[in-house]
Order: structure tokens, then sequence, then C-alpha cells
């Protein structure tokens, strides 16, 4: 049942989107639940992705995509640091 916080940063858009599975949603919340690293990193994305709608319905910011690698390169490395 447990999932690695990298593997829960790739299911982030599938879950704001409502794309993903019930046990893809049911492991990605039971995380969240455990890991208040996923929590923080889950509500930033949802506020990011929510604001990006609102200014922009058709097009995210020219840097969302940039902004977006380096905060799952940084939870990659934190992630590999732990394990
Ligand atoms: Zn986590």
């Amino acid at each position: 049942m447990y999932i690695k916080c990298s593997v829960v940063a790739t299911k982030i858009s599938e879950i704001i989107d409502h794309e993903a599975s019930f046990m893809t949603r049911l492991r990605f919340y039971s995380h969240l639940m455990m890991c208040s690293k996923c929590r923080d990193y889950f509500r930033q994305f949802k506020l990011l992705k929510e604001t990006a709608r609102q200014h922009e319905p058709e097009a995210l910011p020219n840097d969302f995509d940039s902004v977006m690698d380096f905060v799952m390169e940084e939870i990659e490395a934190k992630d590999e640091k732990v394990t």
C-alpha cells in the first residue's frame, strides 16, 4: 500500500484532473495522510494550477513546466536522501 514521495509527485496532476483510478487515489491520499511533505506539495500544486486556470483557462504560464520540473526534482532528491 505504501508508495514513495516521487511516485506521489507523478500522480498529482492525474489526481487533480480526476483521471486517476480508484486505487491510485486511495494510495495517493493514504500517502498524504502519512506524509506532511507531500501534503504541502499537493496543496501548492493545486493552488498553482487553480491560479493558472483562473487567469488563462487555455494556457499555463510559460514557466509553469520549468517550475514543476524543479519542484519534482527537489522532491525526488529529498526522497533519495531518505531512502
Ligand atoms: Zn511523501
